[in-house]
């Protein structure tokens, strides 16, 4: 179904083409180098301390106004349907400063921006140095609050799945439709972002299945009208036939478009988890569950128990940061369960040992 919206097309399609690959390979977010600037913290996990975290993801709650049809979460949601108390966040945002966290990745569980204390959390995060960045479904910013959240963030990543109002009822499925009210916000976000010349990315993650794979020029016509800076595709497909069909078709018009696209757009689609060596950098990151539960990593909430450092509705984050348990259980990870996953700390990882275990830079000899 089309939007009805019209589609953007640069005037340099080549110009497009050679901005995106500077994007993907010099000086940006997305590349893999910067974990070099981390040097001192990957320095003392090689030498086998925990450092503080650069960055913590926390899921301030598990309730969410919409409900997927592939949610990951509606299970563990059902089961847990919590938040993390107003005291307890504050508390926590206390002690990430007293470790120096530098930023704070605001997620789901359920929709981050739903819970009462939100803003008052990311003004303080903002007025304390703080960076956040938000990964939403979009529909609830507070008209009021798209200052703050654009001068306190690093990036917002909304995660759409459609490019009409039809289709976003069937996947998303919100009680009442919302489709335009979260087009509206992306597009005032967007507006502020550009006026005031903030440093804020705006993202839509789509994930791609045979409900709308026949909307996928539409998403990113769509993602070009509304100018954000990228669009990422993910499967949500098993392995057959069918499903491989969807997502090679899928490929075929991502890589089309983004010949001409000035909006980056990327796909996971093929990307096979990795066996690697036992994980270094995971302790670069905090991740904090809605059920207050502290994981060894993001991948590691469903390990039963084996990866959780604690919980910080029972001791405070500071205590649990570096304490022995975390440091055993940081030492006796299973390399066998991390390879099931697609992790980006991997790509850091071979980095760490090719710069800093065998040194191919050669980083002395400036
Ligand atoms: S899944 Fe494994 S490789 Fe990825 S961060 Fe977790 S422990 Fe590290």
């Amino acid at each position: 179904m089309s939007t009805g919206l019209p589609t953007y097309r640069s005037p340099c399609s080549w110009l497009s083409i050679i901005v995106k690959i500077n994007l993907m390979l010099a000086i940006n977010p997305f590349n893999k180098l910067k974990i070099l600037s981390h040097s001192d913290k990957i320095n003392q996990l090689l030498n086998g301390k925990i450092p503080a975290p650069v960055r913590v993801v926390l899921e301030p709650t598990n309730l969410c106004n919409h409900n997927c049809v592939f949610c990951f979460y509606s299970n563990f949601r059902t089961d847990n349907k919590v938040h993390i108390s107003r005291e307890k966040l504050f508390e926590l945002a206390e002690d990430f400063k007293k470790l120096g966290v530098k930023s704070v990745s605001l997620v789901g569980g359920g929709e981050p921006m739903l819970h009462p204390a939100i803003y008052d959390l990311i003004r303080w995060f903002h007025d304390n140095n703080i960076l956040i960045s938000i990964t939403t479904n979009g529909s609830t910013f507070k008209e009021s609050e798209i200052d703050t959240i654009v001068r306190a963030s690093t990036y917002i990543r909304i995660s759409l799945n459609a490019a009409s109002e039809e289709t976003h009822n069937l996947i998303n499925a919100p009680k009442t439709s919302q489709f335009e009210r979260i087009i509206n916000n992306i597009e005032k976000l967007r507006r502020h972002r550009d006026k005031i010349g903030a440093n804020m990315l705006i993202g839509i993650k789509n994930a791609i299945f045979e409900k709308n794979i026949h909307e996928l020029e539409d998403m990113v016509a769509l993602g070009e009208r509304l100018k954000v800076d990228y669009i990422m595709f993910a499967a949500v497909v098993g392995e057959s036939p069918a499903s491989r069909r969807i997502i090679d078709d899928a490929t075929e018009k991502i890589e089309k478009l983004n010949q001409e696209s000035p909006v980056l757009l990327f796909h996971s689609f093929y990307k096979k988890p990795k066996k690697t060596p036992r994980c270094i950098s995971n302790p670069l990151i905090g991740t904090i569950s809605a059920n207050g539960a502290m994981y060894l990593c993001g991948f590691m909430d469903h390990a039963d128990g084996a990866y959780t450092i604690g919980n910080i509705n029972e001791n405070r984050f500071i205590d649990l940061w570096g304490s022995k348990k975390h440091l055993e259980i940081y030492r006796s990870q299973d390399p066998e369960y991390c390879a099931k996953y697609t992790c980006k700390m991997k790509d850091y990882d071979d980095v760490i040992r090719e710069v800093f275990v065998k040194d191919k830079m050669h980083i002395y000899s400036i």
